[in-house]
């Protein structure tokens, strides 16, 4: 937990300069491992609107284009249902995610990338096109005519209230 102003502590084993998102979660889990040695400092206040994790809708997903990834935010699903418990607070929505891309675009290349560090971390994707797009999602009418998209099931994505995961981390 970072220490408060009150607190009798001068020496701390660990500083964490800038408390957003990344260092409000390091500040977290330091302190879980060595207690009170942790001192996480911010410019603002906790929680503030001028950093990047400042929103209350950012979204988060496990397909990446990079093999790294992937891992990466499958656990952070585990670790952020964590501090949900502690804190008692809901940080993240799931649902499932739908990404949509445009094939005649140059970037739709970085879609293979994407396939590639799907299957690589097992993850049961699929690809859709446009006309089972409308059919199942007819909300969705782009009028794009060559567009794929890959489709996935619950877990794959959700929404993060980015700035209340920030305050809880600092403060819980
Ligand atoms: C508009 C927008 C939309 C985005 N959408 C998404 C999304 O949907 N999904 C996603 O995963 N990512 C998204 N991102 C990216 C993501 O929000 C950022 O990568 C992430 O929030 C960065 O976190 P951070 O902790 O590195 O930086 P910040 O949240 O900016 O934290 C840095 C902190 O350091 C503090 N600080 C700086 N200097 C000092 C100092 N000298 N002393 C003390 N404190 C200091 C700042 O005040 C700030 O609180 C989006 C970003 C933006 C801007």
């Amino acid at each position: 937990m970072a220490q408060h102003s009150q607190d009798p502590v001068r020496y701390f084993e660990y500083i964490v300069v800038g408390c957003g998102g990344i260092g409000s979660g390091t500040v977290y889990w330091l302190s879980k491992r060595v207690g009170k040695a942790v001192l996480g400092l911010e410019r603002f206040t906790l929680g503030h609107e001028r950093g990047g994790s400042q929103d209350h809708a950012r979204i988060i997903r496990v397909d990446y284009h990079d093999d790294d990834y992937t891992p990466l935010v499958r656990d952070s699903y585990t670790t952020i249902q964590d501090v949900e418990r502690e804190s008692g607070l809901k940080l993240i929505h799931i649902t499932g995610r739908l990404m949509m891309v445009n094939k005649d675009d140059p970037r739709s290349e970085i879609v293979a990338a994407y396939e590639d560090a799907m299957t690589k971390a097992n993850l049961n994707y699929e690809i859709i096109n446009s006309t089972e797009i409308q059919r199942r999602f007819p909300q969705f009418c782009f009028g794009i005519q060559c567009c794929w998209s890959i489709h996935k099931g619950q877990w794959f994505g959700g929404c993060c209230d980015d700035q209340r995961c920030t305050y809880t981390t600092s403060t819980t």
